[in-house]
């Protein structure tokens, strides 16, 4: 049997957020008008929600997120299709009695930041691409394996070859390449599960991002657009796994109460919750970034606890800086798998994409704890936090992604 090769300058396996934003963000380069990428993507295309029907995974995007849309053109299809900005966070133990409440106008700003569904960022991305002639859309195509040589053969469920000499994966969480290329990954089990659903709420959701945190996990609402006077939030409740296990048994009105419960009926009564999925939930971090024609990023590189939703901000950075590092390749004719290429990459971002990733598991185990010497500690740390103005804000802009 014979296979039909295909060659590229660059093949980008995963459409997510992360691939899909990369894909546009290097063709739209000055000096990128005659590359050949291949995009890859085993899934179907996304799916359109919409109405009352919102999209289970949702993202909380930063102002740097939002700016690095903006500047793929993206932005304004995002807003368009339905976004909602938040002005307030309100964070609080479950456990206790300390609670910080973080405002825009600490900062000067709109807002915080914007609550958006997956499918909509992606519906805007897809058109974007689609407007770019030097990208080709792969999909369904599922990554099978690979040969690194001299460059990459990457072979394709259904026996096609593509050749290139860089390979990006932005395969999220399992990613494929990752496995088949060896990179070496620190990973350990969180015991934890993300139950993700849409829930109804009596009262409106104040524009606010609400947090409460227990010994068994943290319950985030996330504010979505309300619809005929009806209001709406996304929620994520990280439990362990025995306690998401039997949350996911629970019918729909036993899971409202649950909920309503679980967040002090905040918002009055939960008067409607939709299909519920669960996610189990890793830490997960390559020790290293890139190989020889290979490199990873997004979620193919990094997993941490939704806790503080910042694993597609740090994708988007992953973005940014690759993409910059490709500008500065192609406009000094310089090969795109240089060696150095890459490492400028790795640089700019392992170690923040580490710090960050090391303050989220401190902050899961501070909550994560029993101790009276824990507890005493971050009530009275939130309380203070809470009071000093001046520190609020440094972290209210570190979050925003604007420091
Ligand atoms: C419950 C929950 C809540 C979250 N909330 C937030 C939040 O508020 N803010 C935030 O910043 N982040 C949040 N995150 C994290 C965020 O969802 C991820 O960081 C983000 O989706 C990663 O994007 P990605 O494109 O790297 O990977 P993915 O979104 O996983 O995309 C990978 C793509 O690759 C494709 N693919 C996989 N394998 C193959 C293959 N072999 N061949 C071809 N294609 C393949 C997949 O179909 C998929 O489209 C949350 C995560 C969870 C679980």
């Amino acid at each position: 049997m014979t296979t039909l090769t295909a060659q590229y300058d660059l093949i980008i396996v995963g459409a997510g957020l992360v691939g899909a934003s990369l894909a546009c963000a290097i063709a739209q380069q000055e000096n990128a008008s005659t590359l050949q990428i291949a995009l890859i993507e085993a899934s179907n295309e996304a799916q359109d929600f919409a109405g009352e029907n919102f999209d289970p995974r949702v993202v909380a995007l930063t102002q740097a997120s939002q700016n690095l849309l903006n500047n793929l053109g993206v932005w304004e299809d995002v807003v368009q299709a339905r976004a909602c900005a938040y002005s307030d966070m309100h964070v609080w133990d479950g456990e206790g009695t300390a609670a910080i409440h973080f405002n825009c106008a600490d900062v000067r700003a709109n807002h915080l930041g914007h609550i958006v569904e997956n499918s909509v960022v992606l519906n805007a991305l897809r058109k974007k691409i689609s407007q770019h002639q030097q990208i080709r859309v792969i999909q369904p195509a599922r990554v099978a394996g690979l040969k690194n040589g001299s460059g990459v053969e990457v072979q394709l469920g259904d026996g096609s070859v593509l050749v290139a000499k860089l390979i990006i994966a932005a395969d999220g969480a399992q990613s494929k390449v990752r496995e088949l290329t060896e990179f070496e990954t620190r990973e350990w089990d969180y015991g934890h599960k993300a139950i993700i659903t849409t829930v109804q709420t009596e009262l409106p959701n104040q524009a606010t991002a609400w947090q409460r945190f227990m010994r068994t996990g943290p319950l985030a609402f996330l504010p979505l657009p309300s619809i005929n006077d009806k209001h709406f939030c996304s929620i994520v409740w990280s439990a362990e796994t025995e306690l998401a296990e039997e949350l996911m048994q629970l019918n729909d009105a036993e899971f409202s109460k649950r909920l309503g419960v679980a967040f002090e009926h905040k918002l009055g009564k939960i008067l409607h919750t939709a299909e519920r999925h669960a996610i189990p939930l890793r830490q997960r971090h390559a020790k290293t970034y890139i190989q020889p024609h290979i490199v990873l990023v997004g979620d193919a590189a990094h997993n941490i606890h939704p806790l503080a939703g910042q694993g597609v901000n740090l994708g988007l950075l992953d973005v940014a800086a690759l993409a910059q590092e490709i500008e500065r390749a192609l406009l000094r004719k310089i090969p795109l798998n240089d060696f150095s290429i890459l490492r400028r990459y790795q640089r700019q971002r392992l170690a923040s994409n580490l710090v960050m990733m090391s303050a989220m598991e401190a902050f899961k185990r501070l909550f994560g704890s029993n101790s009276l010497m824990l507890t005493w500690l971050r009530n009275t740390g939130m309380r203070q936090l809470d009071s000093i103005t001046e520190l609020k804000k440094i972290i209210v802009k570190a979050a925003m992604g604007i420091h």
